[in-house]
């Protein structure tokens, strides 16, 4: 089973960022903290939605919010305000600590049924 398979099992099989239900082929592979500025790791590889990744690029996580609130500030579409509500929710979670890969276990299948029972311990 592939990585990524896993990481969009273990994400609830919607984006990391806006939350949206995604199917698996309309992902895009995201590193939280940009690739180009040295993330690496499986903690730093998520997938998120095509529009959260094009919007993202290679901003941090601070650069991504600033952008997206002020894409909310500018915005009267009530997708794009609650996309960006869950955004900026998801980003203020990192900023305040959040771990993205809480309960991750490299052996595990991720059924979704026991996303809640998986190991904690690696
Ligand atoms: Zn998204």
């Amino acid at each position: 089973m592939g990585t990524y398979n896993k990481i969009y099992k273990h994400q609830n099989k919607s984006c990391f960022y806006c939350g949206e239900t995604t199917n698996l082929e309309d992902m895009e592979k995201e590193h939280v903290f940009p690739r180009s500025k040295g993330g690496r790791g499986i903690k730093n590889k998520v997938l998120s939605c095509s529009y959260c990744n094009r919007l993202k690029d290679n901003l941090t996580i601070e650069e991504f919010k600033i952008k997206s609130e002020e894409l909310l500030k500018n915005t009267t579409d009530k997708e794009l305000i609650s996309k960006h509500t869950n955004i900026i929710e998801t980003l203020n979670k990192l900023l305040g600590g959040l771990e993205i890969r809480k309960n991750w276990h490299k052996k595990a299948t991720y059924k979704i049924e026991n996303i809640n029972k998986i190991p904690v311990k690696i």
